[in-house]
């Protein structure tokens, strides 16, 4: 079933997380929607600019209409992630997406202001919700670069969202996009979820640039001859004290890259006389699957399905 992130935010305010994961093809789909039904837990797809033109904007929004028919039980928005404002429209258009992200964070406050407007009202009129972002995000997704913490303003973010009507915002509170986050034990900064969440009670909030970069993993893929070096991510035992200060959705791209990386390499160093994409790919659909269901306990949102379709009922 396909809803908004407005109805699985009101129901894990202060609880619980939910995991928005990032998908590209068919292998990543089916071990999504496993690993969420197995582990009972509602769910974002993320479907990014980069993954739309990957193969089809067309094929991957079928492909996310098609897995809703063979996985009825799964509750799940579908979100653009991190669009402009064009690409925006064009979800909004497509009947398709549930959920967009507008991110012109790198614009002035002004024009940030003034572009999420656009979107928002748009989107609101055909039942669409908006996420948009306010600081930046230090790190690298796709075209959107950053090459410092700029942190959030809480005084500016309630600003923001009184001024744009949007219905969740990204805040930069340390996390940072792709496998190199952070220099030593930098920390995320709960202080200033702490004080968004005093300007703005049962507001939702949203942590990017959150995959925790295991290091086992990245063990692996280096002795199946990966070259990662000094790669680091996001405690996941922060998500839950996240969660209790206001964040509803964390999302999380790197980390099943990782998975995907190490089945494929170990199944061509361990099988150097094959190569049917099917062989990796039978592995890697349930690796993904489990690699989702233990992200899902993490964040608090396994076994909460059953309560959120009651939820929805009301
Ligand atoms: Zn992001």
């Amino acid at each position: 079933m396909i809803v908004t992130t407005k109805e699985l935010f009101a129901h894990a305010y202060g609880k619980y997380a939910i995991g928005a994961y990032n998908i590209n093809n068919l292998e990543q789909t089916m071990g999504l929607f496993q690993g969420n039904v197995q582990s009972k837990a509602p769910f974002i797809v993320q479907l990014s600019k980069g993954a739309r033109s990957y193969t089809h904007k067309l094929m991957l929004e079928a492909m996310m209409q098609t897995a809703d028919k063979i996985f009825p039980e799964a509750i799940f928005a579908i979100h653009l992630d991190h669009g402009d404002e064009a690409t925006c429209m064009d979800c909004i258009e497509s009947g398709v997406y549930s959920s967009v992200m507008i991110d012109a964070s790198a614009e002035p406050y002004e024009k940030n202001v003034e572009i999420t407007r656009r979107v928002v009202e748009a989107a609101h009129a055909k039942g669409i919700v908006v996420e948009a972002e306010i600081g930046q995000l230090k790190g690298v997704e796709e075209d959107v670069v950053a090459a410092e913490h700029v942190y959030t303003k809480p005084e500016e973010a309630y600003r923001f969202v009184q001024d744009t009507g949007c219905d969740s915002l990204a805040c930069a509170i340390g996390t940072s996009h792709g496998a190199f986050k952070f220099k030593g034990d930098q920390k995320l900064r709960f202080d200033i979820l702490e004080q968004i969440q005093k300007l703005m009670p049962g507001y939702p909030l949203v942590m990017h640039g959150s995959s925790s970069v295991p290091q086992d993993e990245v063990a692996r893929i280096n002795a199946a001859g990966g070259a990662i070096k000094g790669a680091s991510g996001v405690d996941a035992t922060q998500f839950l004290g996240a969660a209790k200060l206001g964040v509803t959705k964390i999302n999380i791209d790197t980390d099943g890259r990782l998975v995907w990386c190490r089945v494929h390499r170990e199944f061509f160093r361990d099988h150097p006389e094959q190569f049917d994409l099917r062989g990796p790919g039978k592995i890697f659909m349930p690796e993904y699957a489990k690699f989702i269901a233990a992200k899902n306990e993490l964040l608090g949102s396994a076994g909460q399905l059953d309560s959120v379709r009651e939820y929805l009922k009301k």
